[in-house]
């Protein structure tokens, strides 16, 4: 049931999901499919979180925010957890490009490809290639993490720079890690993507949610939007309900799918948690943020096809420092044509520019810096597209940025964290249940447990952990009343 927003909740649940990214969708509608009542609060007035998309002009343009491409797995993940329908709209970017000081390339994005390419382009032996791979492709999560990707390029290909960066870049754009990070976060989501290349969902992240939330209706999940929860209640070690605007509404279980770190500092409280495990907490780095430019195109205005996604750069190496700098030297275009969006009536072009970023590089301006940074940013970006598409300029209708003020404003995550929080944040977020009863955390986490598959993996994963726990429940209450039979006999 939608429950609307001035409505008061009156029953208890099962389960409380507070938060509706793909983590928290997911695991509500994994719980509710195994028949437990379930309740979904939303702060903001759709479902998704930074799954996500807004309109102009109307409903003239639409703009996805995340969907730029997506590893295959995620048509599996549906296909289990959602339905086949949603599954179905799955498929594939027909061409990734990278153009940079260093090389112009076309890929599909698979390993095949990338080994050719690596082969013929870099002149790297195929042997290396290869045991490249399948050094990657055993990593798991549990591996020793001591490795960094910068000592796992040097290892494989030393003194590549151009290599390191066909090899990372985009999994940089992809979720934040740099040189420094541990090799197993790069290693896992790139193997991901090499198995079969980069996905989409056709129809748009508004046909996604809307068919999400129509199959958590069916499932019989409550779904409250405008809903922020402020507080979680825990009352003798267990967490047992949230406050949400004054009122307290009863649960056995709660799902976090809020930012990690909100999730222990301002809604439960560091007093509830054990010492060793809030230093822990406060160590957590979040990720870096990034920042967008919107462009729709004027109707009847076409461009040619020039690929799905084009990493570009002017830097004359790779350097994860320059690609997170406020001196924007590289950016990814999504291409969006209409295609992808069938169900629409009209035929949409689409261009939406990513360049990660610093929060500290747009939180401390003032408003008129503010204003003319962004401006800045739109008319560079303009410049550089004209390098691919010329004549774009004139075929622009309308166009909007965002920046890690914008993320932060949307999702509520510290620092405006396009994916969460670093690696050791996984580690946290997995163990909050056992320091604290009947309270889980699921979502954008440790560089694995985000973007679209991993946190709706997570959502699964966590979701089991829930089970778990409500089976311990019903065990103990069952013996219990046993126990008070006895005693009345
Ligand atoms: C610009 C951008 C581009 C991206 N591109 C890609 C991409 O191409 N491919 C990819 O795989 N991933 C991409 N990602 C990352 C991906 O979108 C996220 O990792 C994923 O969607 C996060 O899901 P999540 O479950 O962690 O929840 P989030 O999306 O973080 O959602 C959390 C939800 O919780 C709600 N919430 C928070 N606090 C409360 C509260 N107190 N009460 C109620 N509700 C609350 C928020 O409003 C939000 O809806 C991108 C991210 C960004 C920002």
């Amino acid at each position: 049931m939608l429950i609307k927003a001035k409505e008061k909740i009156e029953k208890d649940y099962d389960v409380i999901v507070i938060g509706s990214g793909l983590a928290g969708m997911t695991a509500a509608n994994k719980l509710a499919k195994n028949g437990r009542s379930v309740l979904l609060l939303e702060a903001h007035n759709k479902l998704g979180g930074f799954a996500t998309w807004f309109y102009r002009s109307g409903k003239k343009h639409v703009f996805d925010v995340s969907l730029h491409g997506f590893p295959f797995g995620m048509k599996k993940t549906c296909r289990k957890y959602w339905n086949k329908e949603i599954a179905d709209h799955i498929v594939q970017l027909k061409s990734v490009k990278f153009v940079n000081p260093q090389y112009n390339i076309e890929s599909l994005f698979t390993k095949d490809d990338f080994t050719e390419k690596l082969v013929t382009e870099f002149k790297i032996e195929r042997e290396t290639v290869e045991s490249f791979y399948t050094f990657i492709e055993n990593m798991n999560f549990y591996d020793d993490q001591s490795m960094t990707n910068g000592q796992l390029f040097e290892r494989f290909f030393p003194g590549r720079n151009d290599v390191a960066r066909f090899l990372m870049e985009p999994i940089v754009y992809a979720n934040g890690s740099t040189l420094e990070d541990p090799a197993i976060t790069y290693g896992i989501v790139f193997s991901n993507f090499m198995k079969k290349g980069v996905y989409t969902f056709k129809g748009g992240t508004d046909y996604l949610i809307k068919m999400m939330q129509t199959e958590l209706l069916n499932n019989g999940v409550d779904i409250k939007k405008h809903a922020p929860v402020e507080k979680i209640i825990i009352k003798d070690g267990v967490a047992c309900g949230v406050e949400l605007k004054g009122q307290i509404i009863n649960t056995k279980a709660i799902v976090s799918n809020a930012n990690l770190k909100s999730t222990i500092f301002k809604m439960i409280g560091q007093e509830h948690f054990s010492k060793e495990y809030t230093d822990k907490a406060q160590e957590v780095r979040m990720n870096s943020s990034s920042c967008q430019v919107y462009m729709g195109l004027k109707p009847g205005e076409t461009i040619p096809f020039i690929g799905d996604l084009v990493f570009t750069s002017t830097h004359p190496t790779f350097d994860t420092e320059a690609l997170l700098s406020k001196d924007i030297t590289s950016r990814t275009f999504s291409i969006y044509y209409p295609e992808g969006r069938p169900y629409d009536t009209d035929k949409k072009y689409a261009v939406v520019s990513s360049t990660n970023a610093h929060w500290e590089d747009w939180a401390n301006l003032d408003e008129d810096q503010y204003k003319a940074e962004k401006e800045k940013m739109i008319e560079e970006t303009i410049q550089c597209l004209e390098g691919f598409l010329p004549g774009i300029r004139k075929k622009i209708d309308v166009i909007d940025a965002a920046t890690p003020l914008t993320v932060k404003k949307y999702t509520r995550h510290e620092g405006g964290s396009s994916f969460g929080t670093k690696f050791e944040g996984l580690e946290v977020s997995m163990n909050m249940h056992k320091e604290l009863s009947g309270m889980f955390h699921a979502g954008s986490v440790g560089i694995i447990m985000s973007g679209w598959l991993g946190a709706a993996n997570y959502g699964v994963i966590q979701s089991n952990e829930v089970e778990s726990w409500l089976y311990q429940l019903e065990k103990e209450n069952k013996t219990n009343s046993t126990e008070d039979n006895h005693a009345q006999l």
